[in-house]
Formats: structure tokens, C-alpha cells, sequence
């Protein structure tokens, strides 16, 4: 049954359907809220190769997005003031690893796409298409995991945030963006919308959460959050343009017109 009967002391009884478009179906977890993929879909999979990323147009703006993945590096420093070694897990063509050597802080990024870690190579940054058991066993230990949008993608976010948890140092951070399952639109237009769709990114997606059950998976895997959503005010590293889009993102929580969740959470002891 589903992972939060296991970690989160659900019944595994409270399931709903949610969406469903075909053979895709998505289940609610009525206990959680988590909204889940459900086990006879389980097999739907889009491939993730350089198509993927020509059809996202990933390369366009790249120095807006080498800029927006620093401003979330330096709300984790906000949290870590000695913050020197970062891994990116699903670290796409780097823009968050670029961000990093912009600011000095020791990086290394991980996807599964040959395409993608080959795109940061070739532009000096520390990519490799390795596995989290293979990092495990070279042994080195990380002050901030990097998540953008990459949690969503696993079958089983516990196992995931496990394997972080063994990656971290003691009082390490992670961050994660994931899409929030409440964001208005998606609730409204349900199946037909990109979020739960075939043609959108439903294929690619097990788990949506929202800010209040993932912050329960985050404790159930050994972490403690220190910060949902962006700040308003920051002591260090702002800028006009960082706090008016600070600002901005916080009104659209206010609404449900939110598409992302940002959490940031320290390890504790598990
Ligand atoms: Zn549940």
C-alpha cells in the first residue's frame, strides 16, 4: 500500500480517487492528503533524455534561472553560515551548480541523464550520473541538498529523503521545491490538469504534497523544517529585486495560486 501507511501511521483504508486521465490514475490518501500515483499506473513512464529537455526548452534564460537558484542558495545560508559543500540531486544543466561556484561553495550534482551532466561538464561544473549508493560509499558528506523539483519523481520520497539523510552532515539543510498539490488550478481542472494529465507531466510524477503533509514526511525521515515558503525579511544576501519577488511569491501562497512549495529543513536525529 502506500508509504505513508508505513511512515506516517496512515489506515491505508482513507484512499480516494483523485484524478484519473486513461490509464493514469492519482489517489488521495484521505488520512495524509498526500496525493499519490496509484499501483496499476505505477508502469506509465516518460523517458528522460535530451528530448525532455529541448521540449522544456531548458538552455533559454539560463542566466534568470543561474540567478533565482542562487537567491534559494542563499536562503539556506541564512541557515548554515558555514554552508561550503553542496549536492544537487537531479541537477538538470546546472544552474543551481553554477550559482554555487559563483558564491565559492564546494559543489556536486547528480541526474540520471548522460545529456545533462555531460551540458555541465563541458561548462566546468561537477556533475556525475551517479547513484546515491555509489555516493554513499565514496563517503563524503554534504552541508545543503538541493531538490528542485525532484522529490516528485521518486517512487518512494521516504527511501529518498533517507538516503539524503545518510549524505548530510549533522546539522546539514535540504531544500526542496515540489509541486503543491492545492495550488488552485490544479484542484480545479483535476485530471486535466498538466499536474495529473498524460500529455503534461502526470507520466512523470508518484507524489504531489502540500506544505502541511510534507512537513510530516520530513520529520518522519529524521529533519526538522526551519523554513516554508520564502522569507520576507532576510538579514544577509538581499537585494530589492530578490525581496519584491519574495514578496510576491508569499501573495500567491496567500491565494492557492502557488504551483511550488519551498521547504527548507535541518537534519535531526532519526
Ligand atoms: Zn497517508
Amino acid at each position: 500500500m502506500y508509504k505513508c501507511t508505513e511512515h506516517l501511521n496512515c489506515s491505508g483504508k482513507n484512499i480516494s480517487l483523485y484524478a484519473q486521465d486513461g490509464e493514469l490514475k492519482f489517489e488521495r490518501c484521505n488520512d495524509c492528503g498526500i496525493i499519490w500515483r496509484s499501483p496499476d499506473s505505477m508502469h506509465i513512464l516518460k523517458p528522460y533524455e535530451q528530448a525532455y529537455f529541448d521540449s522544456k526548452s531548458y538552455s533559454k534564460r539560463r542566466k534568470h534561472k543561474v540567478k533565482k537558484s542562487g537567491w534559494l542558495i542563499d536562503m539556506a545560508r541564512l541557515h548554515h553560515l558555514k554552508l561550503s559543500k553542496l549536492l544537487e540531486v537531479g541537477c538538470s544543466i546546472g544552474h543551481t551548480l553554477e550559482a554555487a561556484k559563483n558564491r565559492n561553495i564546494n559543489h556536486l550534482g547528480i541526474d540520471i541523464s548522460n545529456y545533462a551532466v555531460e551540458f555541465c561538464n563541458k561548462l566546468g561544473l561537477n556533475a556525475s550520473v551517479s547513484t546515491f549508493d555509489q555516493l554513499k560509499e565514496v563517503g563524503n558528506k554534504y552541508d545543503l541538498i538541493f531538490m528542485q523539483h525532484v522529490l516528485e519523481h521518486f517512487e518512494n520520497p521516504f527511501s529518498t529523503l533517507l538516503d539524503c539523510h545518510n549524505l548530510l552532515n549533522d546539522v546539514g539543510l535540504l531544500l526542496i521545491l515540489v509541486p503543491n498539490s492545492k495550488y488552485k488550478r490544479a484542484v480545479k481542472y483535476n485530471s486535466k490538469h498538466r499536474f495529473y494529465s498524460l500529455n503534461g507531466v502526470g507520466s512523470e510524477h508518484f507524489s504531489y504534497f502540500n506544505y502541511s503533509n510534507l512537513r510530516k514526511v520530513l520529520q518522519a525521515s529524521g529533519f526538522k523544517v526551519v523554513q516554508e515558503n520564502y522569507p520576507v525579511f532576510m538579514a544577509r544576501h538581499n537585494s530589492f529585486e530578490f525581496f519584491v519577488n519574495r514578496i510576491f511569491r508569499r501573495s500567491l501562497s496567500f491565494f492557492n495560486s502557488d504551483q511550488e512549495i519551498l521547504v527548507i529543513a535541518r537534519k535531526t536525529d532519526k
